[in-house]
């Protein structure tokens, strides 16, 4: 099963492609997570995706798109992916179907998690992540037991450089420009199943189980 997670940057797309890839045992492909390991690891592709990652921007298209499609095309992808970040626009969408058709293969389901814009502003703002298996924490929402420390696997928390407030304002408005428009292209080839964002995570991913069954 091929699945992605939609959402403004905050709705809990990370949260759930963790949640979601333990329970249906699939692998979970943040386009995200890819670009941060580059950039970490200070690969070709890590520098090219710096600066724009830096504003809040989309990185380039074929650069995204070369990057999440060879990670598709390894083996632990053959049966399936929870695709979390990716696509981010039409032109990613398109080229993701192509591949996917061209390999005898679809995504089967969107899950769209829908949250009002003033609550991804107080997540983006309080939002804390495990260096090691980046599970996200949130400060007042849904703390670590021990501050600093990854409850699941005892990584160093950090927050995120893109989640101050200049940066968190024009990931939105690039998401409301450039992804949104993705709910409904989505929509009409009928994958579309529309998440209310609001609630624990628990209660958010029982309602995505609900809806994929
Ligand atoms: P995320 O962790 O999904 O919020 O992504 C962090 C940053 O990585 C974004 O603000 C973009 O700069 C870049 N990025 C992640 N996924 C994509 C994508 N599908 N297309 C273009 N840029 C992306």
């Amino acid at each position: 099963m091929y699945i992605i997670l939609l959402g403004a940057p905050g709705a809990g797309k990370g949260t759930q492609a963790v949640m979601l890839a333990e329970k249906k045992k699939l692998v979970q492909v943040a386009s995200g997570d890819l670009f941060r390991k580059a950039l970490q690891q200070e690969t070709e592709l890590g520098i090219k995706a710096k600066a724009y990652m830096e504003k809040g921007q989309l990185v380039p298209d074929e650069i995204t798109i070369q990057m999440v499609l060879e990670r598709l095309a390894e083996p632990d992808c053959k049966n399936g992916a929870i695709l979390d970040g990716f696509p981010r626009n039409l032109e990613q969408a398109k080229a993701l179907d192509k591949a996917m058709e061209q390999k005898s293969r679809a995504i089967d389901k969107v899950i769209y998690i829908k949250v009002s814009e003033g609550e991804l502003i107080k997540r983006l703002g309080g939002r804390w992540i495990c260096r090691k298996c980046q599970a996200p924490y949130h400060e007042v929402d849904s703390p670590p037991k021990v501050a600093g420390k990854c409850d699941r696997c005892g990584g160093e928390l950090y927050q995120r450089a893109d989640d101050n407030p200049t940066t968190v304002k024009n990931r939105l408005k690039v998401y409301f420009e450039e992804t949104s428009p993705l709910i409904e292209y989505y929509m009409e080839a009928g994958k579309l199943l529309e998440i209310n964002g609001q609630g624990s995570p628990t209660e958010i991913n029982q309602r995505i189980l609900a809806a994929l069954h």
